[in-house]
């Protein structure tokens, strides 16, 4: 049996997905990043509710991923690869009518030949590197894609002409994506004098997307918004000073929860778990969790994360162990095996955000996410 499970809030899930349709406006689809097991959340649990507020459009990384989703989505919901696929898996994602970015010659070559084989188009996006230096075609390779793709339209079906932007949740990197954007605009425009239109124009991620409206083009791929976090504290408080009414239009949808596993009690001038990276100064009262690394819980959280437990918030003492960790509660009464304690959420009077969860940035939201396990089971509540 798990030692821990994960809460999904549906309706703090509809608001947020209510507040991306605002986003995007009339014009942009909103194509859903659900890579990394839905940032942590869950594709099995997210992508169904997604498509019950009738979003259809979904991103992932990987082909695996893609599969997952594909397996619980409707039946007319639309699935891009950003990233890998082995080769060999090539018909296998033509068969399956998933498109996918486009971004060397060799993947564009057998895009083709497994076409042919398949006898159904390839749904390709072709992948511009405009200045992150990680993957796609250099913009100068424009004019001889655009021949490519031409020559080759028997098999393939050109989905999108995309981008991705090197940070633009900090003002710091504005010059930079000033200059993104200049190459991916003189792309289009290529793409457009010579009569190549692709479904979808796509750049913009959830930083972009509220920072950016002009951006926007016919997609968004936005992934970190749609679960409740900022990409950073800079888009949250630019955004704030742009409104009237000073109010986060977002909310967390995961709580991760466990109950104590059993108490002690540790004399002062004692350590408390392995070493000595935990003295008592007095009698402390301590709650064992069944929780630890191996589950999740960062080794770095070590004398530093936090933990609700009968609506106070107390603090990780030690080590985080491989299966446990140890949080004081000598000033918490009424502390019982079983009770529940939230690593992450809120009660009625205070919160853990996944941010907090060690004096860490924003930034590590999404690496946080992500690693939470896929078999902790997750749970949908209202
Ligand atoms: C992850 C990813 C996104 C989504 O980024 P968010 O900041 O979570 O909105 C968009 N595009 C690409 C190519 C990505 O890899």
């Amino acid at each position: 049996m798990n030692s821990s499970y994960i809460e999904i809030s549906q309706s703090s899930y509809q608001q947020n997905l209510q507040f991306l349709r605002k986003v995007a406006g009339k014009h942009a689809e909103v194509s859903l990043v659900v890579k990394g097991n839905a940032y942590g959340h869950g594709i099995e649990v997210m992508v169904p509710l997604a498509c019950e507020q009738g979003f259809s459009h979904f991103s992932v990384f990987n082909y695996e991923e893609a599969l997952r989703v594909k397996n619980v989505a409707k039946e007319d919901s639309d699935v891009m690869i950003m990233g890998f696929f082995a080769k060999e898996d090539t018909e296998n994602v033509i068969q399956r009518e998933l498109s996918f970015f486009v971004f060397d010659m060799e993947r564009l070559d057998e895009a083709v030949n497994a076409s042919e084989r398949v006898g159904k188009k390839a749904r390709i996006h072709l992948e511009f590197d405009t200045g992150m230096n990680r993957t796609g075609f250099s913009p100068k390779k424009a004019t001889e894609l655009i021949e490519y793709v031409k020559k080759h339209e028997k098999y393939l079906s050109l989905e999108g002409v995309c981008s991705h932007l090197a940070g633009a949740e900090s003002i710091g990197n504005y010059v930079r994506i000033k200059r993104q954007v200049k190459h991916y605009n003189r792309i289009l425009n290529e793409f457009d004098a010579k009569g190549l239109t692709p479904k979808f124009k796509h750049l913009a991620c959830s930083a972009a997307a509220i920072r950016y409206p002009s951006l926007r083009y016919d997609m968004l791929r936005l992934g970190i918004l749609q679960y409740g976090f900022w990409p950073s504290r800079e888009v949250f408080i630019e955004y704030l000073n742009k409104r009237k009414r000073k109010i986060d239009p977002l909310q967390r949808t995961l709580s991760w929860k466990t109950q104590v596993m059993t108490k002690q009690s540790v004399k002062g001038g004692e350590y408390v778990g392995y070493g000595t990276s935990y003295l008592a100064n007095q009698e402390m009262q301590l709650a064992i969790l069944p929780i630890g690394y191996g589950h999740g819980f960062s080794r770095l959280l070590s004398n530093q994360g936090r933990v609700i437990l009968n609506n106070n918030r107390t603090n990780v003492v030690g080590m985080v162990n491989m299966n446990a960790i140890t949080v004081d509660i000598t000033n918490i009464p009424n502390i019982n095996i079983g009770d529940e304690a939230i690593l992450i959420g809120s009660s009625a009077d205070t919160e853990i955000s996944v941010s907090s969860f060690g004096e860490m940035s924003t930034q590590m939201n999404y690496e946080l996410l992500t690693r939470l396990p896929l078999d902790i089971p997750r749970k949908i509540v209202a």
